[in-house]
């Protein structure tokens, strides 16, 4: 605890992340913006913000951290913790937390098991998870925005109808994952209903410094903003677990062996990390690698934790 308290007083955040955008800049406007919901194609690559959100609740920030941009599938970890805070273990019974090691969109390995997808950040399981959060509480992506505002402490944060509206019109391979899914049994609510919450849940935009706020909770070990509990130790260890193993598409290993965080990316070219007890960190840049991560925000996450020394390990 002494040790802990030492080491969060010498770190000077806003000077590290002065440093990193700094140590990043040639990388930044690498990749592409992710073409296949046309209202991302066209944001600018070269757009990059990064927040730090301590404990306490203190905000640093370097770049666009205060420009909104498209949440997309950081949203599945927010929608895993309310249903866990509501549901419990029962969800485990309906997608798994193994690794995938396919695209987040695959329907193959869907079929080689039944309809139970690998877990809860793939497209698959993530459609799983919206679908018992809407039985639990009658209309899930509300409940999602709601707790962001909670949490973030900015009551602005709102769905992007364009992007909605884009998404579902090219929603053909979400579509295809939840059908699938209910013909295994694998779908409480009417597929429609499910995929009209996803959509919505996706489309929430909100900045670095808004997630960064709002994913606090997992660094606190489940304590919400306003000091209630939101999840159990064991839970917020649970995802945290998760986000580590799963939370960037197929290449988790990757991004564990150079950030050595949990973490959760987003076609939209977000990610959230988190150094549980200590904070939890925010990245922005729409450039996607092949796997669809950011390549701006990985290596920046990787620049900060080099700097740092602090990851999980
Ligand atoms: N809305 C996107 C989709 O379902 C989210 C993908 C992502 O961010 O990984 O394809």
């Amino acid at each position: 605890m002494e040790n802990e308290a030492v080491t969060r007083a010498a770190l000077d955040y806003q000077g590290i992340l002065e440093q990193v955008a700094a140590d990043v800049a040639p990388q930044i406007g690498g990749g592409r913006p992710a073409e296949y919901i046309p209202a991302l194609a066209s944001v600018d690559p070269r757009r990059f913000g990064m927040a730090v959100a301590d404990i306490d609740g203190q905000v640093h920030g370097v770049g666009d951290w205060r420009e909104p941009f498209s949440a997309q599938s950081i949203t599945k970890v927010f929608t895993l913790a309310l249903t866990l805070a509501r549901g419990g273990e029962e969800l485990w019974a309906h997608v798994g937390r193994e690794p995938s090691g396919n695209p987040f969109n695959s329907l193959v390995q869907l079929e080689q098991e039944q309809g139970i997808p690998r877990n809860p950040f793939i497209n698959a399981g993530a459609l799983v998870v919206t679908d018992h959060l809407q039985g639990l509480t009658g209309d899930a992506s509300s409940e999602l925005l709601e707790f962001l505002r909670e949490e973030s402490g900015n009551p602005g944060l709102a769905f992007d109808q364009e992007v909605a509206e884009s998404e579902a019109a090219h929603g053909d391979r979400n579509a295809a994952l939840a059908h699938f899914m209910a013909a295994y049994g694998n779908m409480r609510n009417p597929v429609p209903t499910v995929l009209h919450h996803y959509f919505w849940q996706c489309s929430i935009t909100l900045s670095c410094a808004d997630l960064a706020t709002a994913g606090l909770f997992l660094a606190r070990h489940g304590v919400r903003a306003d000091s209630s509990r939101l999840l159990t130790l064991s839970e917020a260890k649970r995802i945290n677990a998760v986000m580590l193993t799963c939370g960037t598409y197929d290449a988790a290993g990757d991004f564990a062996y150079r950030v050595g965080l949990p973490g959760k990316s987003g076609v939209g070219g977000g990610i959230i990390a988190v150094i549980p007890g200590l904070c939890t960190l925010a990245v922005w840049s729409p450039g996607l690698d092949s796997r669809g991560n950011s390549v701006a925000g990985v290596a920046a996450l990787d620049r900060f934790t080099t700097l740092t020394g602090l990851s999980v390990f």
